[in-house]
């Protein structure tokens, strides 16, 4: 991986930046920024709240004339205090946000991220950063295309370049059943005001000229829903701008702490053992994803989830070819390209239970086999890596937002495959169901009571790709 050094720059360089590399960063303000505003944080002190710089410009500009050795690290890495009005278990992009939207809409600034490992070093890391909000059931449509929104303006507001890139996603149809879902589901989606329209074979092709759209094919396509709003979003740059922001306000961000335990009293959440000791809460949100039944066994109760393995993988870089995201869930493969080059292509779950974040070759093969089906161009490249995460999965597909059994404990998870897209969203109503104890309006209905009830909200071929 590569690392950056407060003294060295980009890996591992010389100590001090040679003229060439000076020459560099100072002819090259923009791609220094690119770089520097996906730096990980460094681990020197940084100044106080007030006197925090905004990333701009003219402190690009005031940085290059150091050499850019000047740099603050983007958020602190306080030790515990002893208690906070609010705990958030798991550092991934969704407690982040919860953090985030606490302090900046709620004013609870008292605020603790534990997490276990490092930012974003779970799901949120290691998804294919696919974006949109074109799910069938109004409840799904209206959470995603909140989150949407917030989407489009989180740069901006984080002040951290997210690279969100609305550059439309495709669903594609292979055959008549296909054809038919996709239709009914341009119009549900457009019902909800949500942009999404139907393209034809010939629209496809003009759309995505790379695609193979051979009647011949094993999987002709025959047509596909586009959602010209949906695109992707750079995962890490997502959790450390949100963290960024959230340190900003105060929040402390506590990594490499595990939470191991619920101290519970009379019913009530009084705080969380760790491996740092033990952490007083009057409230504790838990956004574990892939852990969250085990968390949840730690407070005494069980989740309805399932956990598997879900991998990726991205080819070598290549020039600039693919500037869309095209889904099949028919053929099970999801590509796009990134901003170094490489492809990113995603399959369906393993169907085993497992915490291991690796999966099975076969999955891989076949996904690799669906790709080079639609995109006989790309049948020669090389993979570089492949990983795997492990999801979340509700009976329903769809989150958990709720409240639970003991009192001043919440839960946010079962994203599933799909949680990245939700990110901000996600974020924003949980903090609102933490800060007033009662499900934020967007996520009444994703409360654990609809177990019970039997109102579930399945999305499982509903939104076409689970995604
Ligand atoms: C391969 C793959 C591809 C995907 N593709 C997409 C996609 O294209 N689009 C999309 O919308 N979604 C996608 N997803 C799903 C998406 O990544 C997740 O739904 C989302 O990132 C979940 O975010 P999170 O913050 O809840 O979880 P995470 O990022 O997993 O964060 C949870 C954190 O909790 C920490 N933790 C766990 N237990 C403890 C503990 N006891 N104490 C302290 N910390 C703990 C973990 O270390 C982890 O960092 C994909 C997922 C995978 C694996």
């Amino acid at each position: 991986m590569v690392t950056l050094s407060r003294k060295t720059g980009i890996g591992a360089g010389p100590p001090f930046p040679g003229p060439v590399l000076r020459l560099r960063a100072r002819l090259q303000p923009l791609r220094a920024a690119a770089i520097l505003s996906a730096a990980p944080p460094l681990l020197e002190p940084v100044a106080p709240l007030a006197l925090r710089p905004k990333y701009s410009i003219v402190s690009l500009i005031r940085n290059a004339l150091s050499y850019h050795q000047d740099w603050q690290a983007a958020w602190r890495s306080p030790d515990p205090k002893p208690d906070y009005d609010v705990v958030i278990v798991g550092g991934g992009g969704h407690g982040l946000a919860t953090a985030y939207y606490l302090a900046k809409e709620h004013g609870i600034t008292n605020v603790a991220v534990i997490e276990k490992g490092w930012l974003g070093g779970g799901n949120t890391g290691r998804n294919t950063t696919i974006v949109r909000s074109n799910y069938l059931w109004d409840e799904s449509a209206h959470l995603y295309e909140h989150s949407l929104k917030l989407w489009e303006g989180l740069s901006q507001d984080l002040n951290f370049n997210t690279m969100f890139s609305q550059r439309g996603l495709m669903s594609l149809a292979h055959n008549l059943h296909d054809l038919r879902e996709i239709n009914r589901r341009v119009n549900a989606i457009r019902l909800n005001g949500i942009d999404s329209e139907f393209l034809t074979v010939e629209q496809c092709k003009a759309y995505c000229p790379i695609l193979n759209t051979d009647p011949r094919s094993r999987y002709p396509v025959m047509g596909a829903s586009l959602q010209r709003r949906g695109g992707t979003a750079r995962h890490d740059a997502v959790a450390w701008g949100l963290a960024r922001a959230a340190d900003a306000r105060g929040v402390d961000i506590i990594q490499n702490c595990e939470v191991t335990g619920f101290r519970i009293e009379n019913g009530r959440v009084k705080g969380v053992e760790t491996t740092r000791g033990y952490i007083g809460a009057k409230k504790v949100g838990c956004v574990v994803a892939g852990h969250a039944s085990v968390v949840a066994s730690m407070a005494g109760f069980r989740l309805p989830i399932e956990s598997h393995p879900l991998q990726a993988m991205v080819s070598e870089p290549i020039k600039p070819i693919l500037d869309t995201v095209v889904m099949s869930n028919a053929v099970h493969v999801y590509v796009s390209q990134s901003d170094k080059g490489e492809l990113v292509l995603g399959a369906g779950i393993d169907a085993f239970n497992s915490y291991a974040q690796r999966g099975s070759p076969f999955i891989l093969e076949h996904q690799l086999n669906a790709l080079c089906e639609l995109f006989p161009i790309f049948s020669r490249l090389k993979i570089m890596r492949t990983w795997g995460g492990i999801v979340d999965t509700c009976p329903d597909a769809s989150p958990i937002i709720s409240r639970t059994p003991v009192e001043g404990l919440y839960f946010n998870c079962g994203w599933g495959t799909g949680g990245f897209k939700a990110t901000p969203g996600s974020g924003w109503v949980f903090a609102d169901t933490v800060a007033n104890d009662r499900p934020h309006k967007l996520a009444e209905p994703f409360a654990l009571e609809r177990f019970t009830s039997g109102y579930l909200i399945d999305e499982h071929g509903a939104a076409g790709v689970a995604h």
